[in-house]
C-alpha cells in the first residue's frame, strides 16, 4: 500500500509514525528528508527548515525530483504536506505532477487543536518553526483539508481525518494502523 501523512507542523506526524515504525512492514519516508538530501547536494539549504523560504521554482525542482525518487519505492508511508506556509502563500505539497509519481491508496490527515499544536511547536526545541497565531493555525488546517478533499478527487485515495489530541497518541496510532487490516 502506499498511504501519504500529512499534517500542519506541530499536528504530531512524527510522533505518530515514531509508533507506527514497529507495527508496520511499511517504510516510512520523510519527504522533507527526500527534498533536504537533494537541497544539500546542490547547495541550496543548509537545514530542512530552509527549503520553504527558497524560491518556488527552486521548491519546485526539489519537490518534482523527491516525487520521482519516492515514487519508485513501494509500500510506503509518506511523511508530507498537504500546504507549505512560504512567503508567497501556501505551496501545494501534492500538486497533481507529485500525485501522479507517488499514487496514493490513502490519505492522512493528522490534526489537533490549534492551542495544543501552539504548544507542541514552542515546546519543540529541534526545529526553526515559523510563528503562527490561533487563527493562522485555524486557516492552515482548513487548507489542509480543502487539499486534501481535492487530492482524494484526483487520485480516488480516501482521506482518513485522524485527531491526535494531547494524551491520546495511542488511539491515533490505533485508528491508523487499521487501515492496513
Ligand atoms: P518536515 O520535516 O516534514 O517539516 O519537512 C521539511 C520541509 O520539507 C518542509 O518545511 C517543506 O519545505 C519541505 N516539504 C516536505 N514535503 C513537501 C512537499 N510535498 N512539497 C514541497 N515541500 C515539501
Ligand atoms: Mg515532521
Amino acid at each position: 500500500m502506499r498511504v501519504i501523512i500529512a499534517g500542519v507542523p506541530g499536528a504530531g506526524k512524527t510522533s505518530i509514525m515514531r509508533e507506527v515504525a514497529n507495527k508496520t512492514n511499511h517504510e516510512i519516508v520523510n519527504y522533507g528528508s527526500v527534498m533536504l538530501q537533494l537541497a544539500l547536494e546542490k547547495g541550496l539549504a543548509k537545514d530542512r527548515d530552509e527549503i520553504r523560504k527558497l524560491p518556488i521554482d527552486i521548491q519546485k525542482d526539489l519537490q518534482r525530483e523527491a516525487a520521482r525518487k519516492i515514487g519508485e519505492m513501494d509500500n510506503i508511508i509518506v511523511d508530507t504536506h498537504l500546504t507549505i506556509k512560504t512567503p508567497s502563500g501556501y505551496l501545494p505539497g501534492l500538486p497533481v505532477w507529485v500525485l501522479n509519481e507517488i499514487r496514493p491508496d490513502l490519505i492522512v490527515v493528522v490534526e489537533a487543536e490549534p492551542h495544543e499544536i501552539m504548544r507542541r511547536r514552542k515546546s519543540d526545541t529541534s526545529r526553526r518553526r515559523d510563528f503562527e497565531t490561533y487563527d493562522d493555525i485555524k486557516e492552515h488546517l482548513s487548507a489542509n483539508r480543502y487539499a486534501a478533499f481535492a487530492c482524494s478527487v484526483l487520485t480516488g485515495a480516501p482521506v482518513m481525518i485522524l485527531t491526535n489530541r494531547d494524551g491520546m497518541l495511542e488511539q491515533a496510532v490505533q485508528k491508523f494502523m487499521e487501515a492496513f487490516r
